[in-house]
């Protein structure tokens, strides 16, 4: 007798859809088959479709820019990602130069994230590091941590990290199976002059700061042959140049993230009226930029919303320097991303995201993996107004498609038809990067 049944339900499972029933053992999903079992909780979900829950890569919750904080606490980012079906976030360590703070970040963010109501894990992150880089990625790999995020840019607050020892890291990732996440912006490229406003964005971080910058640690992967992972993958022309000269590492060795804000919008909005709100780094790019990542996006293995919220009130103002740069969207950006690109969407953002970032027990509705389930409404909608912290997001108003009306982490129940239920999420053990 197995402890529940999803009966009846279409289900997503090796990127088709069929027919058949879910059985799972306390946390686990024990079976599943088209027979009909006994089970003490029987749940129909006849006419809902069933998908495994969501992981969200690249998250900032209580980000601490030193004058500012991203508004979203664990618990208030974790509770607005219940209504979105994402039942795993993997968010940043403090950035650190040396082992001993690391595994101080490590235990700080550990204690925070205790208020997160669904699944967790951190990537690493280091900044201008004047340590043995290798003692560094030792402890790392010894806190149970398998990625490890890098700036290219940030110098003006002493978190870039140089050709060399990027060069390193790389030649590392191999040896020591983990995966390296860069930043991506040509530092050099990039100016803050004192007049700006939200509309000189890409006066200040132009595509090129992007794309040549890819393109550099693009030929360090194929000479170290480390693994590599590009977050917030911004504009169509880098895109397109990476596929132009490393199509034969992209998806084996580089991997690339986009958010749903590049492929969504560009950067016109910035005339409308509150055009401030659109504002985060990498900025948005121009609508043939948007186009080509549209167009490629079969090269892009994951979907990360980048979710780091800040209030209206913290976005108005005169100058660029004086905006916090991010955005919210952690609870819309399934259905957005359906709606844009079909069942690429779940893969980019379920198993792809599991099996890059190394969470075996997530990301697919199979035997002996986490029951983090949901069940989602198959039609089209329009994304309401957020539940998280922020006052606004940019995505209300817009359509997605399918809508969540059920999440489960685990075997249990933390959110149906708008209501939320007490949970505690869980540390996901991860485990050594290999492809
Ligand atoms: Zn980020």
């Amino acid at each position: 007798m197995y402890d529940q049944a999803i009966i009846n339900g279409r289900i997503y499972q090796n990127h088709t859809w069929q027919y058949k029933n879910i059985y799972l053992d306390g946390e686990k999903i024990a079976h599943i088959s088209h027979e009909l079992l006994p089970a003490e909780r029987i749940i129909d979900v006849k006419g809902f479709e069933v998908l495994p829950g969501m992981i969200d890569p690249h998250v900032h919750f209580e980000l601490d820019l030193g004058w500012i904080k991203s508004v979203d606490t664990f618990e208030t980012g974790s509770r607005a990602a219940l209504y979105g079906g994402v039942t795993s976030i993997i968010d940043f360590l403090e950035p650190t130069d040396h082992p001993d703070a690391l595994e101080k970040a490590y235990f700080e963010r550990r204690k925070q994230a205790e208020a997160s109501m669904i699944d967790y894990t951190f990537h690493a992150t280091i900044k201008s590091p004047k340590c043995d880089l290798e003692d560094y990625v030792k402890k790392m790999k010894s806190l149970g941590m398998h990625t490890l995020k890098l700036f290219t840019t940030y110098s003006d607050s002493n978190r870039r990290t140089d050709d060399e020892a990027i060069y390193e890291l790389l030649r590392l990732s191999k040896k020591y199976h983990f995966l390296v996440l860069a930043h991506i912006e040509n530092d050099a490229l990039i100016t803050l002059e004192p007049s700006y406003t939200y509309k000189d964005l890409l006066k200040s971080r132009p595509s090129l700061a992007e794309t040549s910058e890819a393109l550099k640690l693009a030929s360090f992967v194929k000479e170290t042959g480390g693994y590599l992972y590009m977050v917030h993958l911004s504009s169509g022309f880098t895109l397109e140049a990476l596929i132009q000269s490393y199509q034969d590492i992209i998806g084996t060795h580089l991997f690339l993230e986009t958010c749903p804000q590049y492929l969504l919008f560009d950067a016109s909005v910035w005339n409308q009226d509150q055009g401030y709100l659109y504002t985060f780094a990498p900025p948005l790019r121009t609508k043939e930029e948007q186009e080509l990542l549209k167009k490629n996006i079969g090269s892009i293995q994951t979907i990360g919303t980048d979710h780091c919220a800040f209030m209206k009130k913290d976005k108005q103002k005169a100058t660029l320097k004086e905006i916090p740069l991010g955005v919210g969207g952690i609870e819309s950006s399934l259905s957005l991303m359906r709606a844009l690109m079909g069942d690429e969407a779940i893969d980019k953002m379920s198993e792809r995201v599991a099996m890059i970032q190394g969470l075996r027990q997530k990301g697919k509705l199979e035997i002996g993996y986490d029951a983090d389930i949901i069940f989602v409404k198959p039609h089209l909608y329009l994304i309401g107004e957020p539940h998280a912290t922020s006052d606004y997001s940019m995505y209300t108003g817009l359509e997605g498609y399918g809508e969540v009306i059920t999440t489960m982490i685990r075997g249990q129940i933390v959110y149906h038809n708008h209501k939320v239920f007490p949970h505690t999420g869980r540390w996901i053990e991860g485990s050594d990067i290999t492809f």
